[in-house]
């Protein structure tokens, strides 16, 4: 599953996904890019408002399976051999697997409803106003064609006159960028609100590193061949940009190459993937003085801007990077400052910009980096931009419409009979002392679930939608989303709130809230499929339930306490065990080549993977444990499958994937999710119950002497 970059999702949603990898505000999702929020950009048509009806994949899928595998040699081959067959890649996907037919059926479901609020008429709750207007103006292209550059016109005669010469101007310039970061423009740095990560009932300032136009440091430090050709494939993106804007293409050319120089020197002083991935190494609390002694006495001309309330303390979460950055301002030529921040600009809004623009974001951003031949259709792109922008106005009126109520009760069970799973294995395990048992039961005890949607909604009414302004919308709804989130800053945290939206097809846990989070939208099938029993549906949500759990007890998870405070709660010998174990992992994902000579980077996926392999073990227990009670005959066979049977193949369906190369290579080289197959074959090899589920023997590939096991 990929996102490409957060080239054009708001700067909430940037965040959210930066989180997502980072544990800043120590958010970890089940898969990196949620459909229903991903980005693109275009396509000159009229809205194809009658796409054929989708069809979401059975819980048990036997037309994906290979029946002439053998699961003990190779279980993703026997339960996803046939999906590439039935599955092509359509032009517009880097890749295709179960989210993605869930989610052309979830977007052909949210088009349908605003496509109708679109439509208009005195009957339309305020809601519906916003969701349809938002929708129309992003439909219309004529307008949006029409319009040109100038709904950013002031921005780029502020970013023209920008200097750095003076005190004076030196404010103007940190207003600037404020300014830009409250619409959505992720110019520099990143500055948001996070819980207190060593006192999770406060809310707090962060500012981090941020900035490149590259997915991340090391896309631009690396040597290879493919490394070197990509940086000069950005090169020539940014001043085919820069062109498109007005700048002659000479200049355009020199300014991008210094725009590439700039960014280097800023991803040399930045954090990497695997760093970001430790909370200690992302949490330094300053008073805001010590930080305005680096950042300058312009920092507070920023808050005002970005409507910041003056804070007096800030989590300066990658201190390393502003003497550089301060470097890079004091330093490079100011026309190249000035190309930068226009580059980023015209990079966040292309979608909503003259179709040239669209075209060439998508070019290197959607065909190069990720392999995709063509940009998803217009219609699905604005859905998703309604749902990333005000995405519980449209999750209202989903949730009324589609969300099936009597499911929450089956996942609730589900959920239940996976903690109390939970719970039972913390009891057996040999290498954890009873003292650190009590503080992991007392963690597993204050997890929170929350299941399909929020109890309170967000309230819109402040925020301006028009009907055809599409880029003004964009801007205002981000600027909306800003300010809600800087708003928070000082107050006490409300629990309820969620970081997903209804519709997403993906789950999540947060540190700082030890809470569980699975929306309505990946409540349904494969995933959870009412017309199945049990085995197959533990197999597939039940191990998602787990997967989610288990991240409170990952190598990053273990280190936030009950209350979600980062609060070492682990004896050493304790910390020494679990270390061991996690190694094993390390070694064990490292050893996979996932496209060419490319590696899996076993530490970097270590969380997820442990998360994984928890998540299938808790399920399983659950799943047996679950038959037990209501005494259904585990070895009754359906569609000729055992109940264990039936959950393994379940549980790897979850992850059949068709994938174009290129994308794997981005996948893997900054996304802390393994590749799909290594989802199913490097978790089956570790798990008890598989081999005597299918009668493997001791030695088959999916048997190893050596298997590795955390939870
Ligand atoms: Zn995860």
């Amino acid at each position: 599953m990929s996102e490409t970059s957060n080239r054009l999702a708001s700067q909430r949603t940037a965040f959210r996904r930066a989180l997502c990898l980072t544990a800043i505000a120590a958010l970890v999702c089940l898969v990196l890019a949620p459909f229903a929020l991903a980005q693109q950009p275009p396509a000159p048509a009229k809205a194809s408002s009658a796409p054929a009806a989708e069809k979401p994949l059975p819980g048990l899928d036997l037309s994906s399976m290979d029946l002439s595998a053998d699961p003990c040699t190779d279980m993703y081959k026997y339960a996803c051999g046939n999906f590439n067959a039935h599955h092509p890649i359509p032009a517009d996907q880097p890749d295709v697997d179960p989210f993605y037919v869930l989610y052309n059926v979830t977007t052909q479901e949210l088009n349908g409803i605003l496509t109708k609020a679109a439509a208009g008429g005195p009957t339309r709750s305020p809601d519906e106003q916003k969701i349809g207007d938002f929708f129309s103006a992003c439909m219309d292209t004529s307008a949006i064609d029409a319009a040109g550059l100038k709904p950013i016109q002031p921005l780029l005669d502020n970013i023209d006159t920008a200097n750095l010469a003076s005190p004076a101007t030196r404010a103007q310039f940190a207003a600037l960028l404020g300014n830009l970061q409250r619409i959505g423009v992720d110019a520099f740095f990143g500055y948001g609100e996070q819980q207190d990560l060593k006192d999770a009932t406060k809310q707090i300032a962060f500012i981090q590193q941020g900035g490149l136009g590259m997915p991340e440091k090391d896309y631009y430090l690396r040597t290879g061949d493919k490394d070197i050709q990509l940086r000069a494939q950005y090169v020539a993106h940014v001043a085919k940009m820069l062109t498109l804007a007005g700048s002659s293409p000479a200049q355009a050319k020199i300014d991008a190459a210094n725009i590439m120089t700039m960014e280097t020197a800023l991803a040399k002083a930045s954090l990497g993937v695997v760093d970001m991935r430790e909370p200690e190494k992302t949490y330094h609390l300053q008073p805001i003085d010590t930080f305005m002694a680096i950042a300058g006495p312009s920092f507070t001309d920023f808050e005002d801007a970005i409507h910041s309330p003056r804070v007096t303390e800030i989590n300066n979460s990658t201190p390393d990077f502003w003497p550089e950055l301060k470097n890079q301002l004091n330093t490079a030529d100011l026309a190249t400052i000035k190309a930068y921040l226009r580059y980023q600009l015209l990079t966040t809004f292309a979608r909503e910009l003259p179709h040239a623009f669209d075209a060439e974001n998508f070019d290197f951003y959607g065909r190069i980096l990720r392999g995709q031949p063509e940009q998803q259709p217009r219609w699905k792109r604005c859905s998703n931009t309604v749902n990333g922008s005000i995405g519980e106005a449209l999750g209202k009126v989903y949730v009324d419409q589609y969300f099936a109520g009597d499911s929450k009760a089956k996942m609730l069970l589900m959920v239940h009979d996976i903690e109390t799973a939970m719970g039972q294995d913390i009891d057996q395990i040999a290498w954890m002392s009873p003292a650190t048992k009590a503080r992991a039961r007392e963690k597993l005890a204050a997890v929170a679930n929350k299941i399909g949607y929020p109890d309170k909604w967000r309230d819109y009414s402040k925020l301006t939608i028009a009907p055809t302004d599409g880029l003004g919308n964009e801007m205002r709804a981000n600027a909306f989303e800003n300010d809600r989130q800087l708003n928070k800053i000082g107050k006490p945290v409300d629990k309820s709130e969620w970081e997903m939206t209804p519709p997403t097809i993906n789950a999540y846990y947060d540190d700082s809230m030890n809470n569980i989070n699975f929306p309505a939208g990946i409540l349904q099938p494969p995933f959870y499929d009412r017309t199945q029993d049990d085995a197959v549906n533990y197999g597939h949500i039940g191990a998602i339930i787990g997967h989610e759990l288990t991240h409170g007890f990952d190598d990053e998870g273990r280190k936030f306490d009950a209350q979600g405070n980062l609060n070492n709660w682990w004896t050493a010998d304790d910390l020494k065990n679990f270390t061991t174990r996690t190694d094993c992992e390390v070694n064990e994902y490292s050893s996979f080549t996932a496209v060419d000579d490319v590696h899996i980077n076993g530490k970097l996926t270590l969380g997820e993977n442990t998360a994984d392999n928890g998540g299938l073990l808790l399920a399983f227990m659950a799943y047996m444990q679950r038959a037990k009670d209501n005494h259904i005959d585990t070895s009754a066979k359906v569609n000729g499958f055992t109940g264990p049977q039936r959950f393994y193949i379940g549980f790897a369906q979850n992850w059949c994937q068709n994938v174009r190369p290129e994308s794997v290579r981005e996948q893997v080289l900054q996304d802390p999710h393994s590749p799909d197959r290594f989802r199913v074959n490097g978790v089956i090899v570790n798990q008890p119950g598989f081999a005597p589920a299918f009668g493997c023997k001791q030695g088959a590939p999916m048997v190893p002497a050596n298997s590795c096991r955390v939870w």
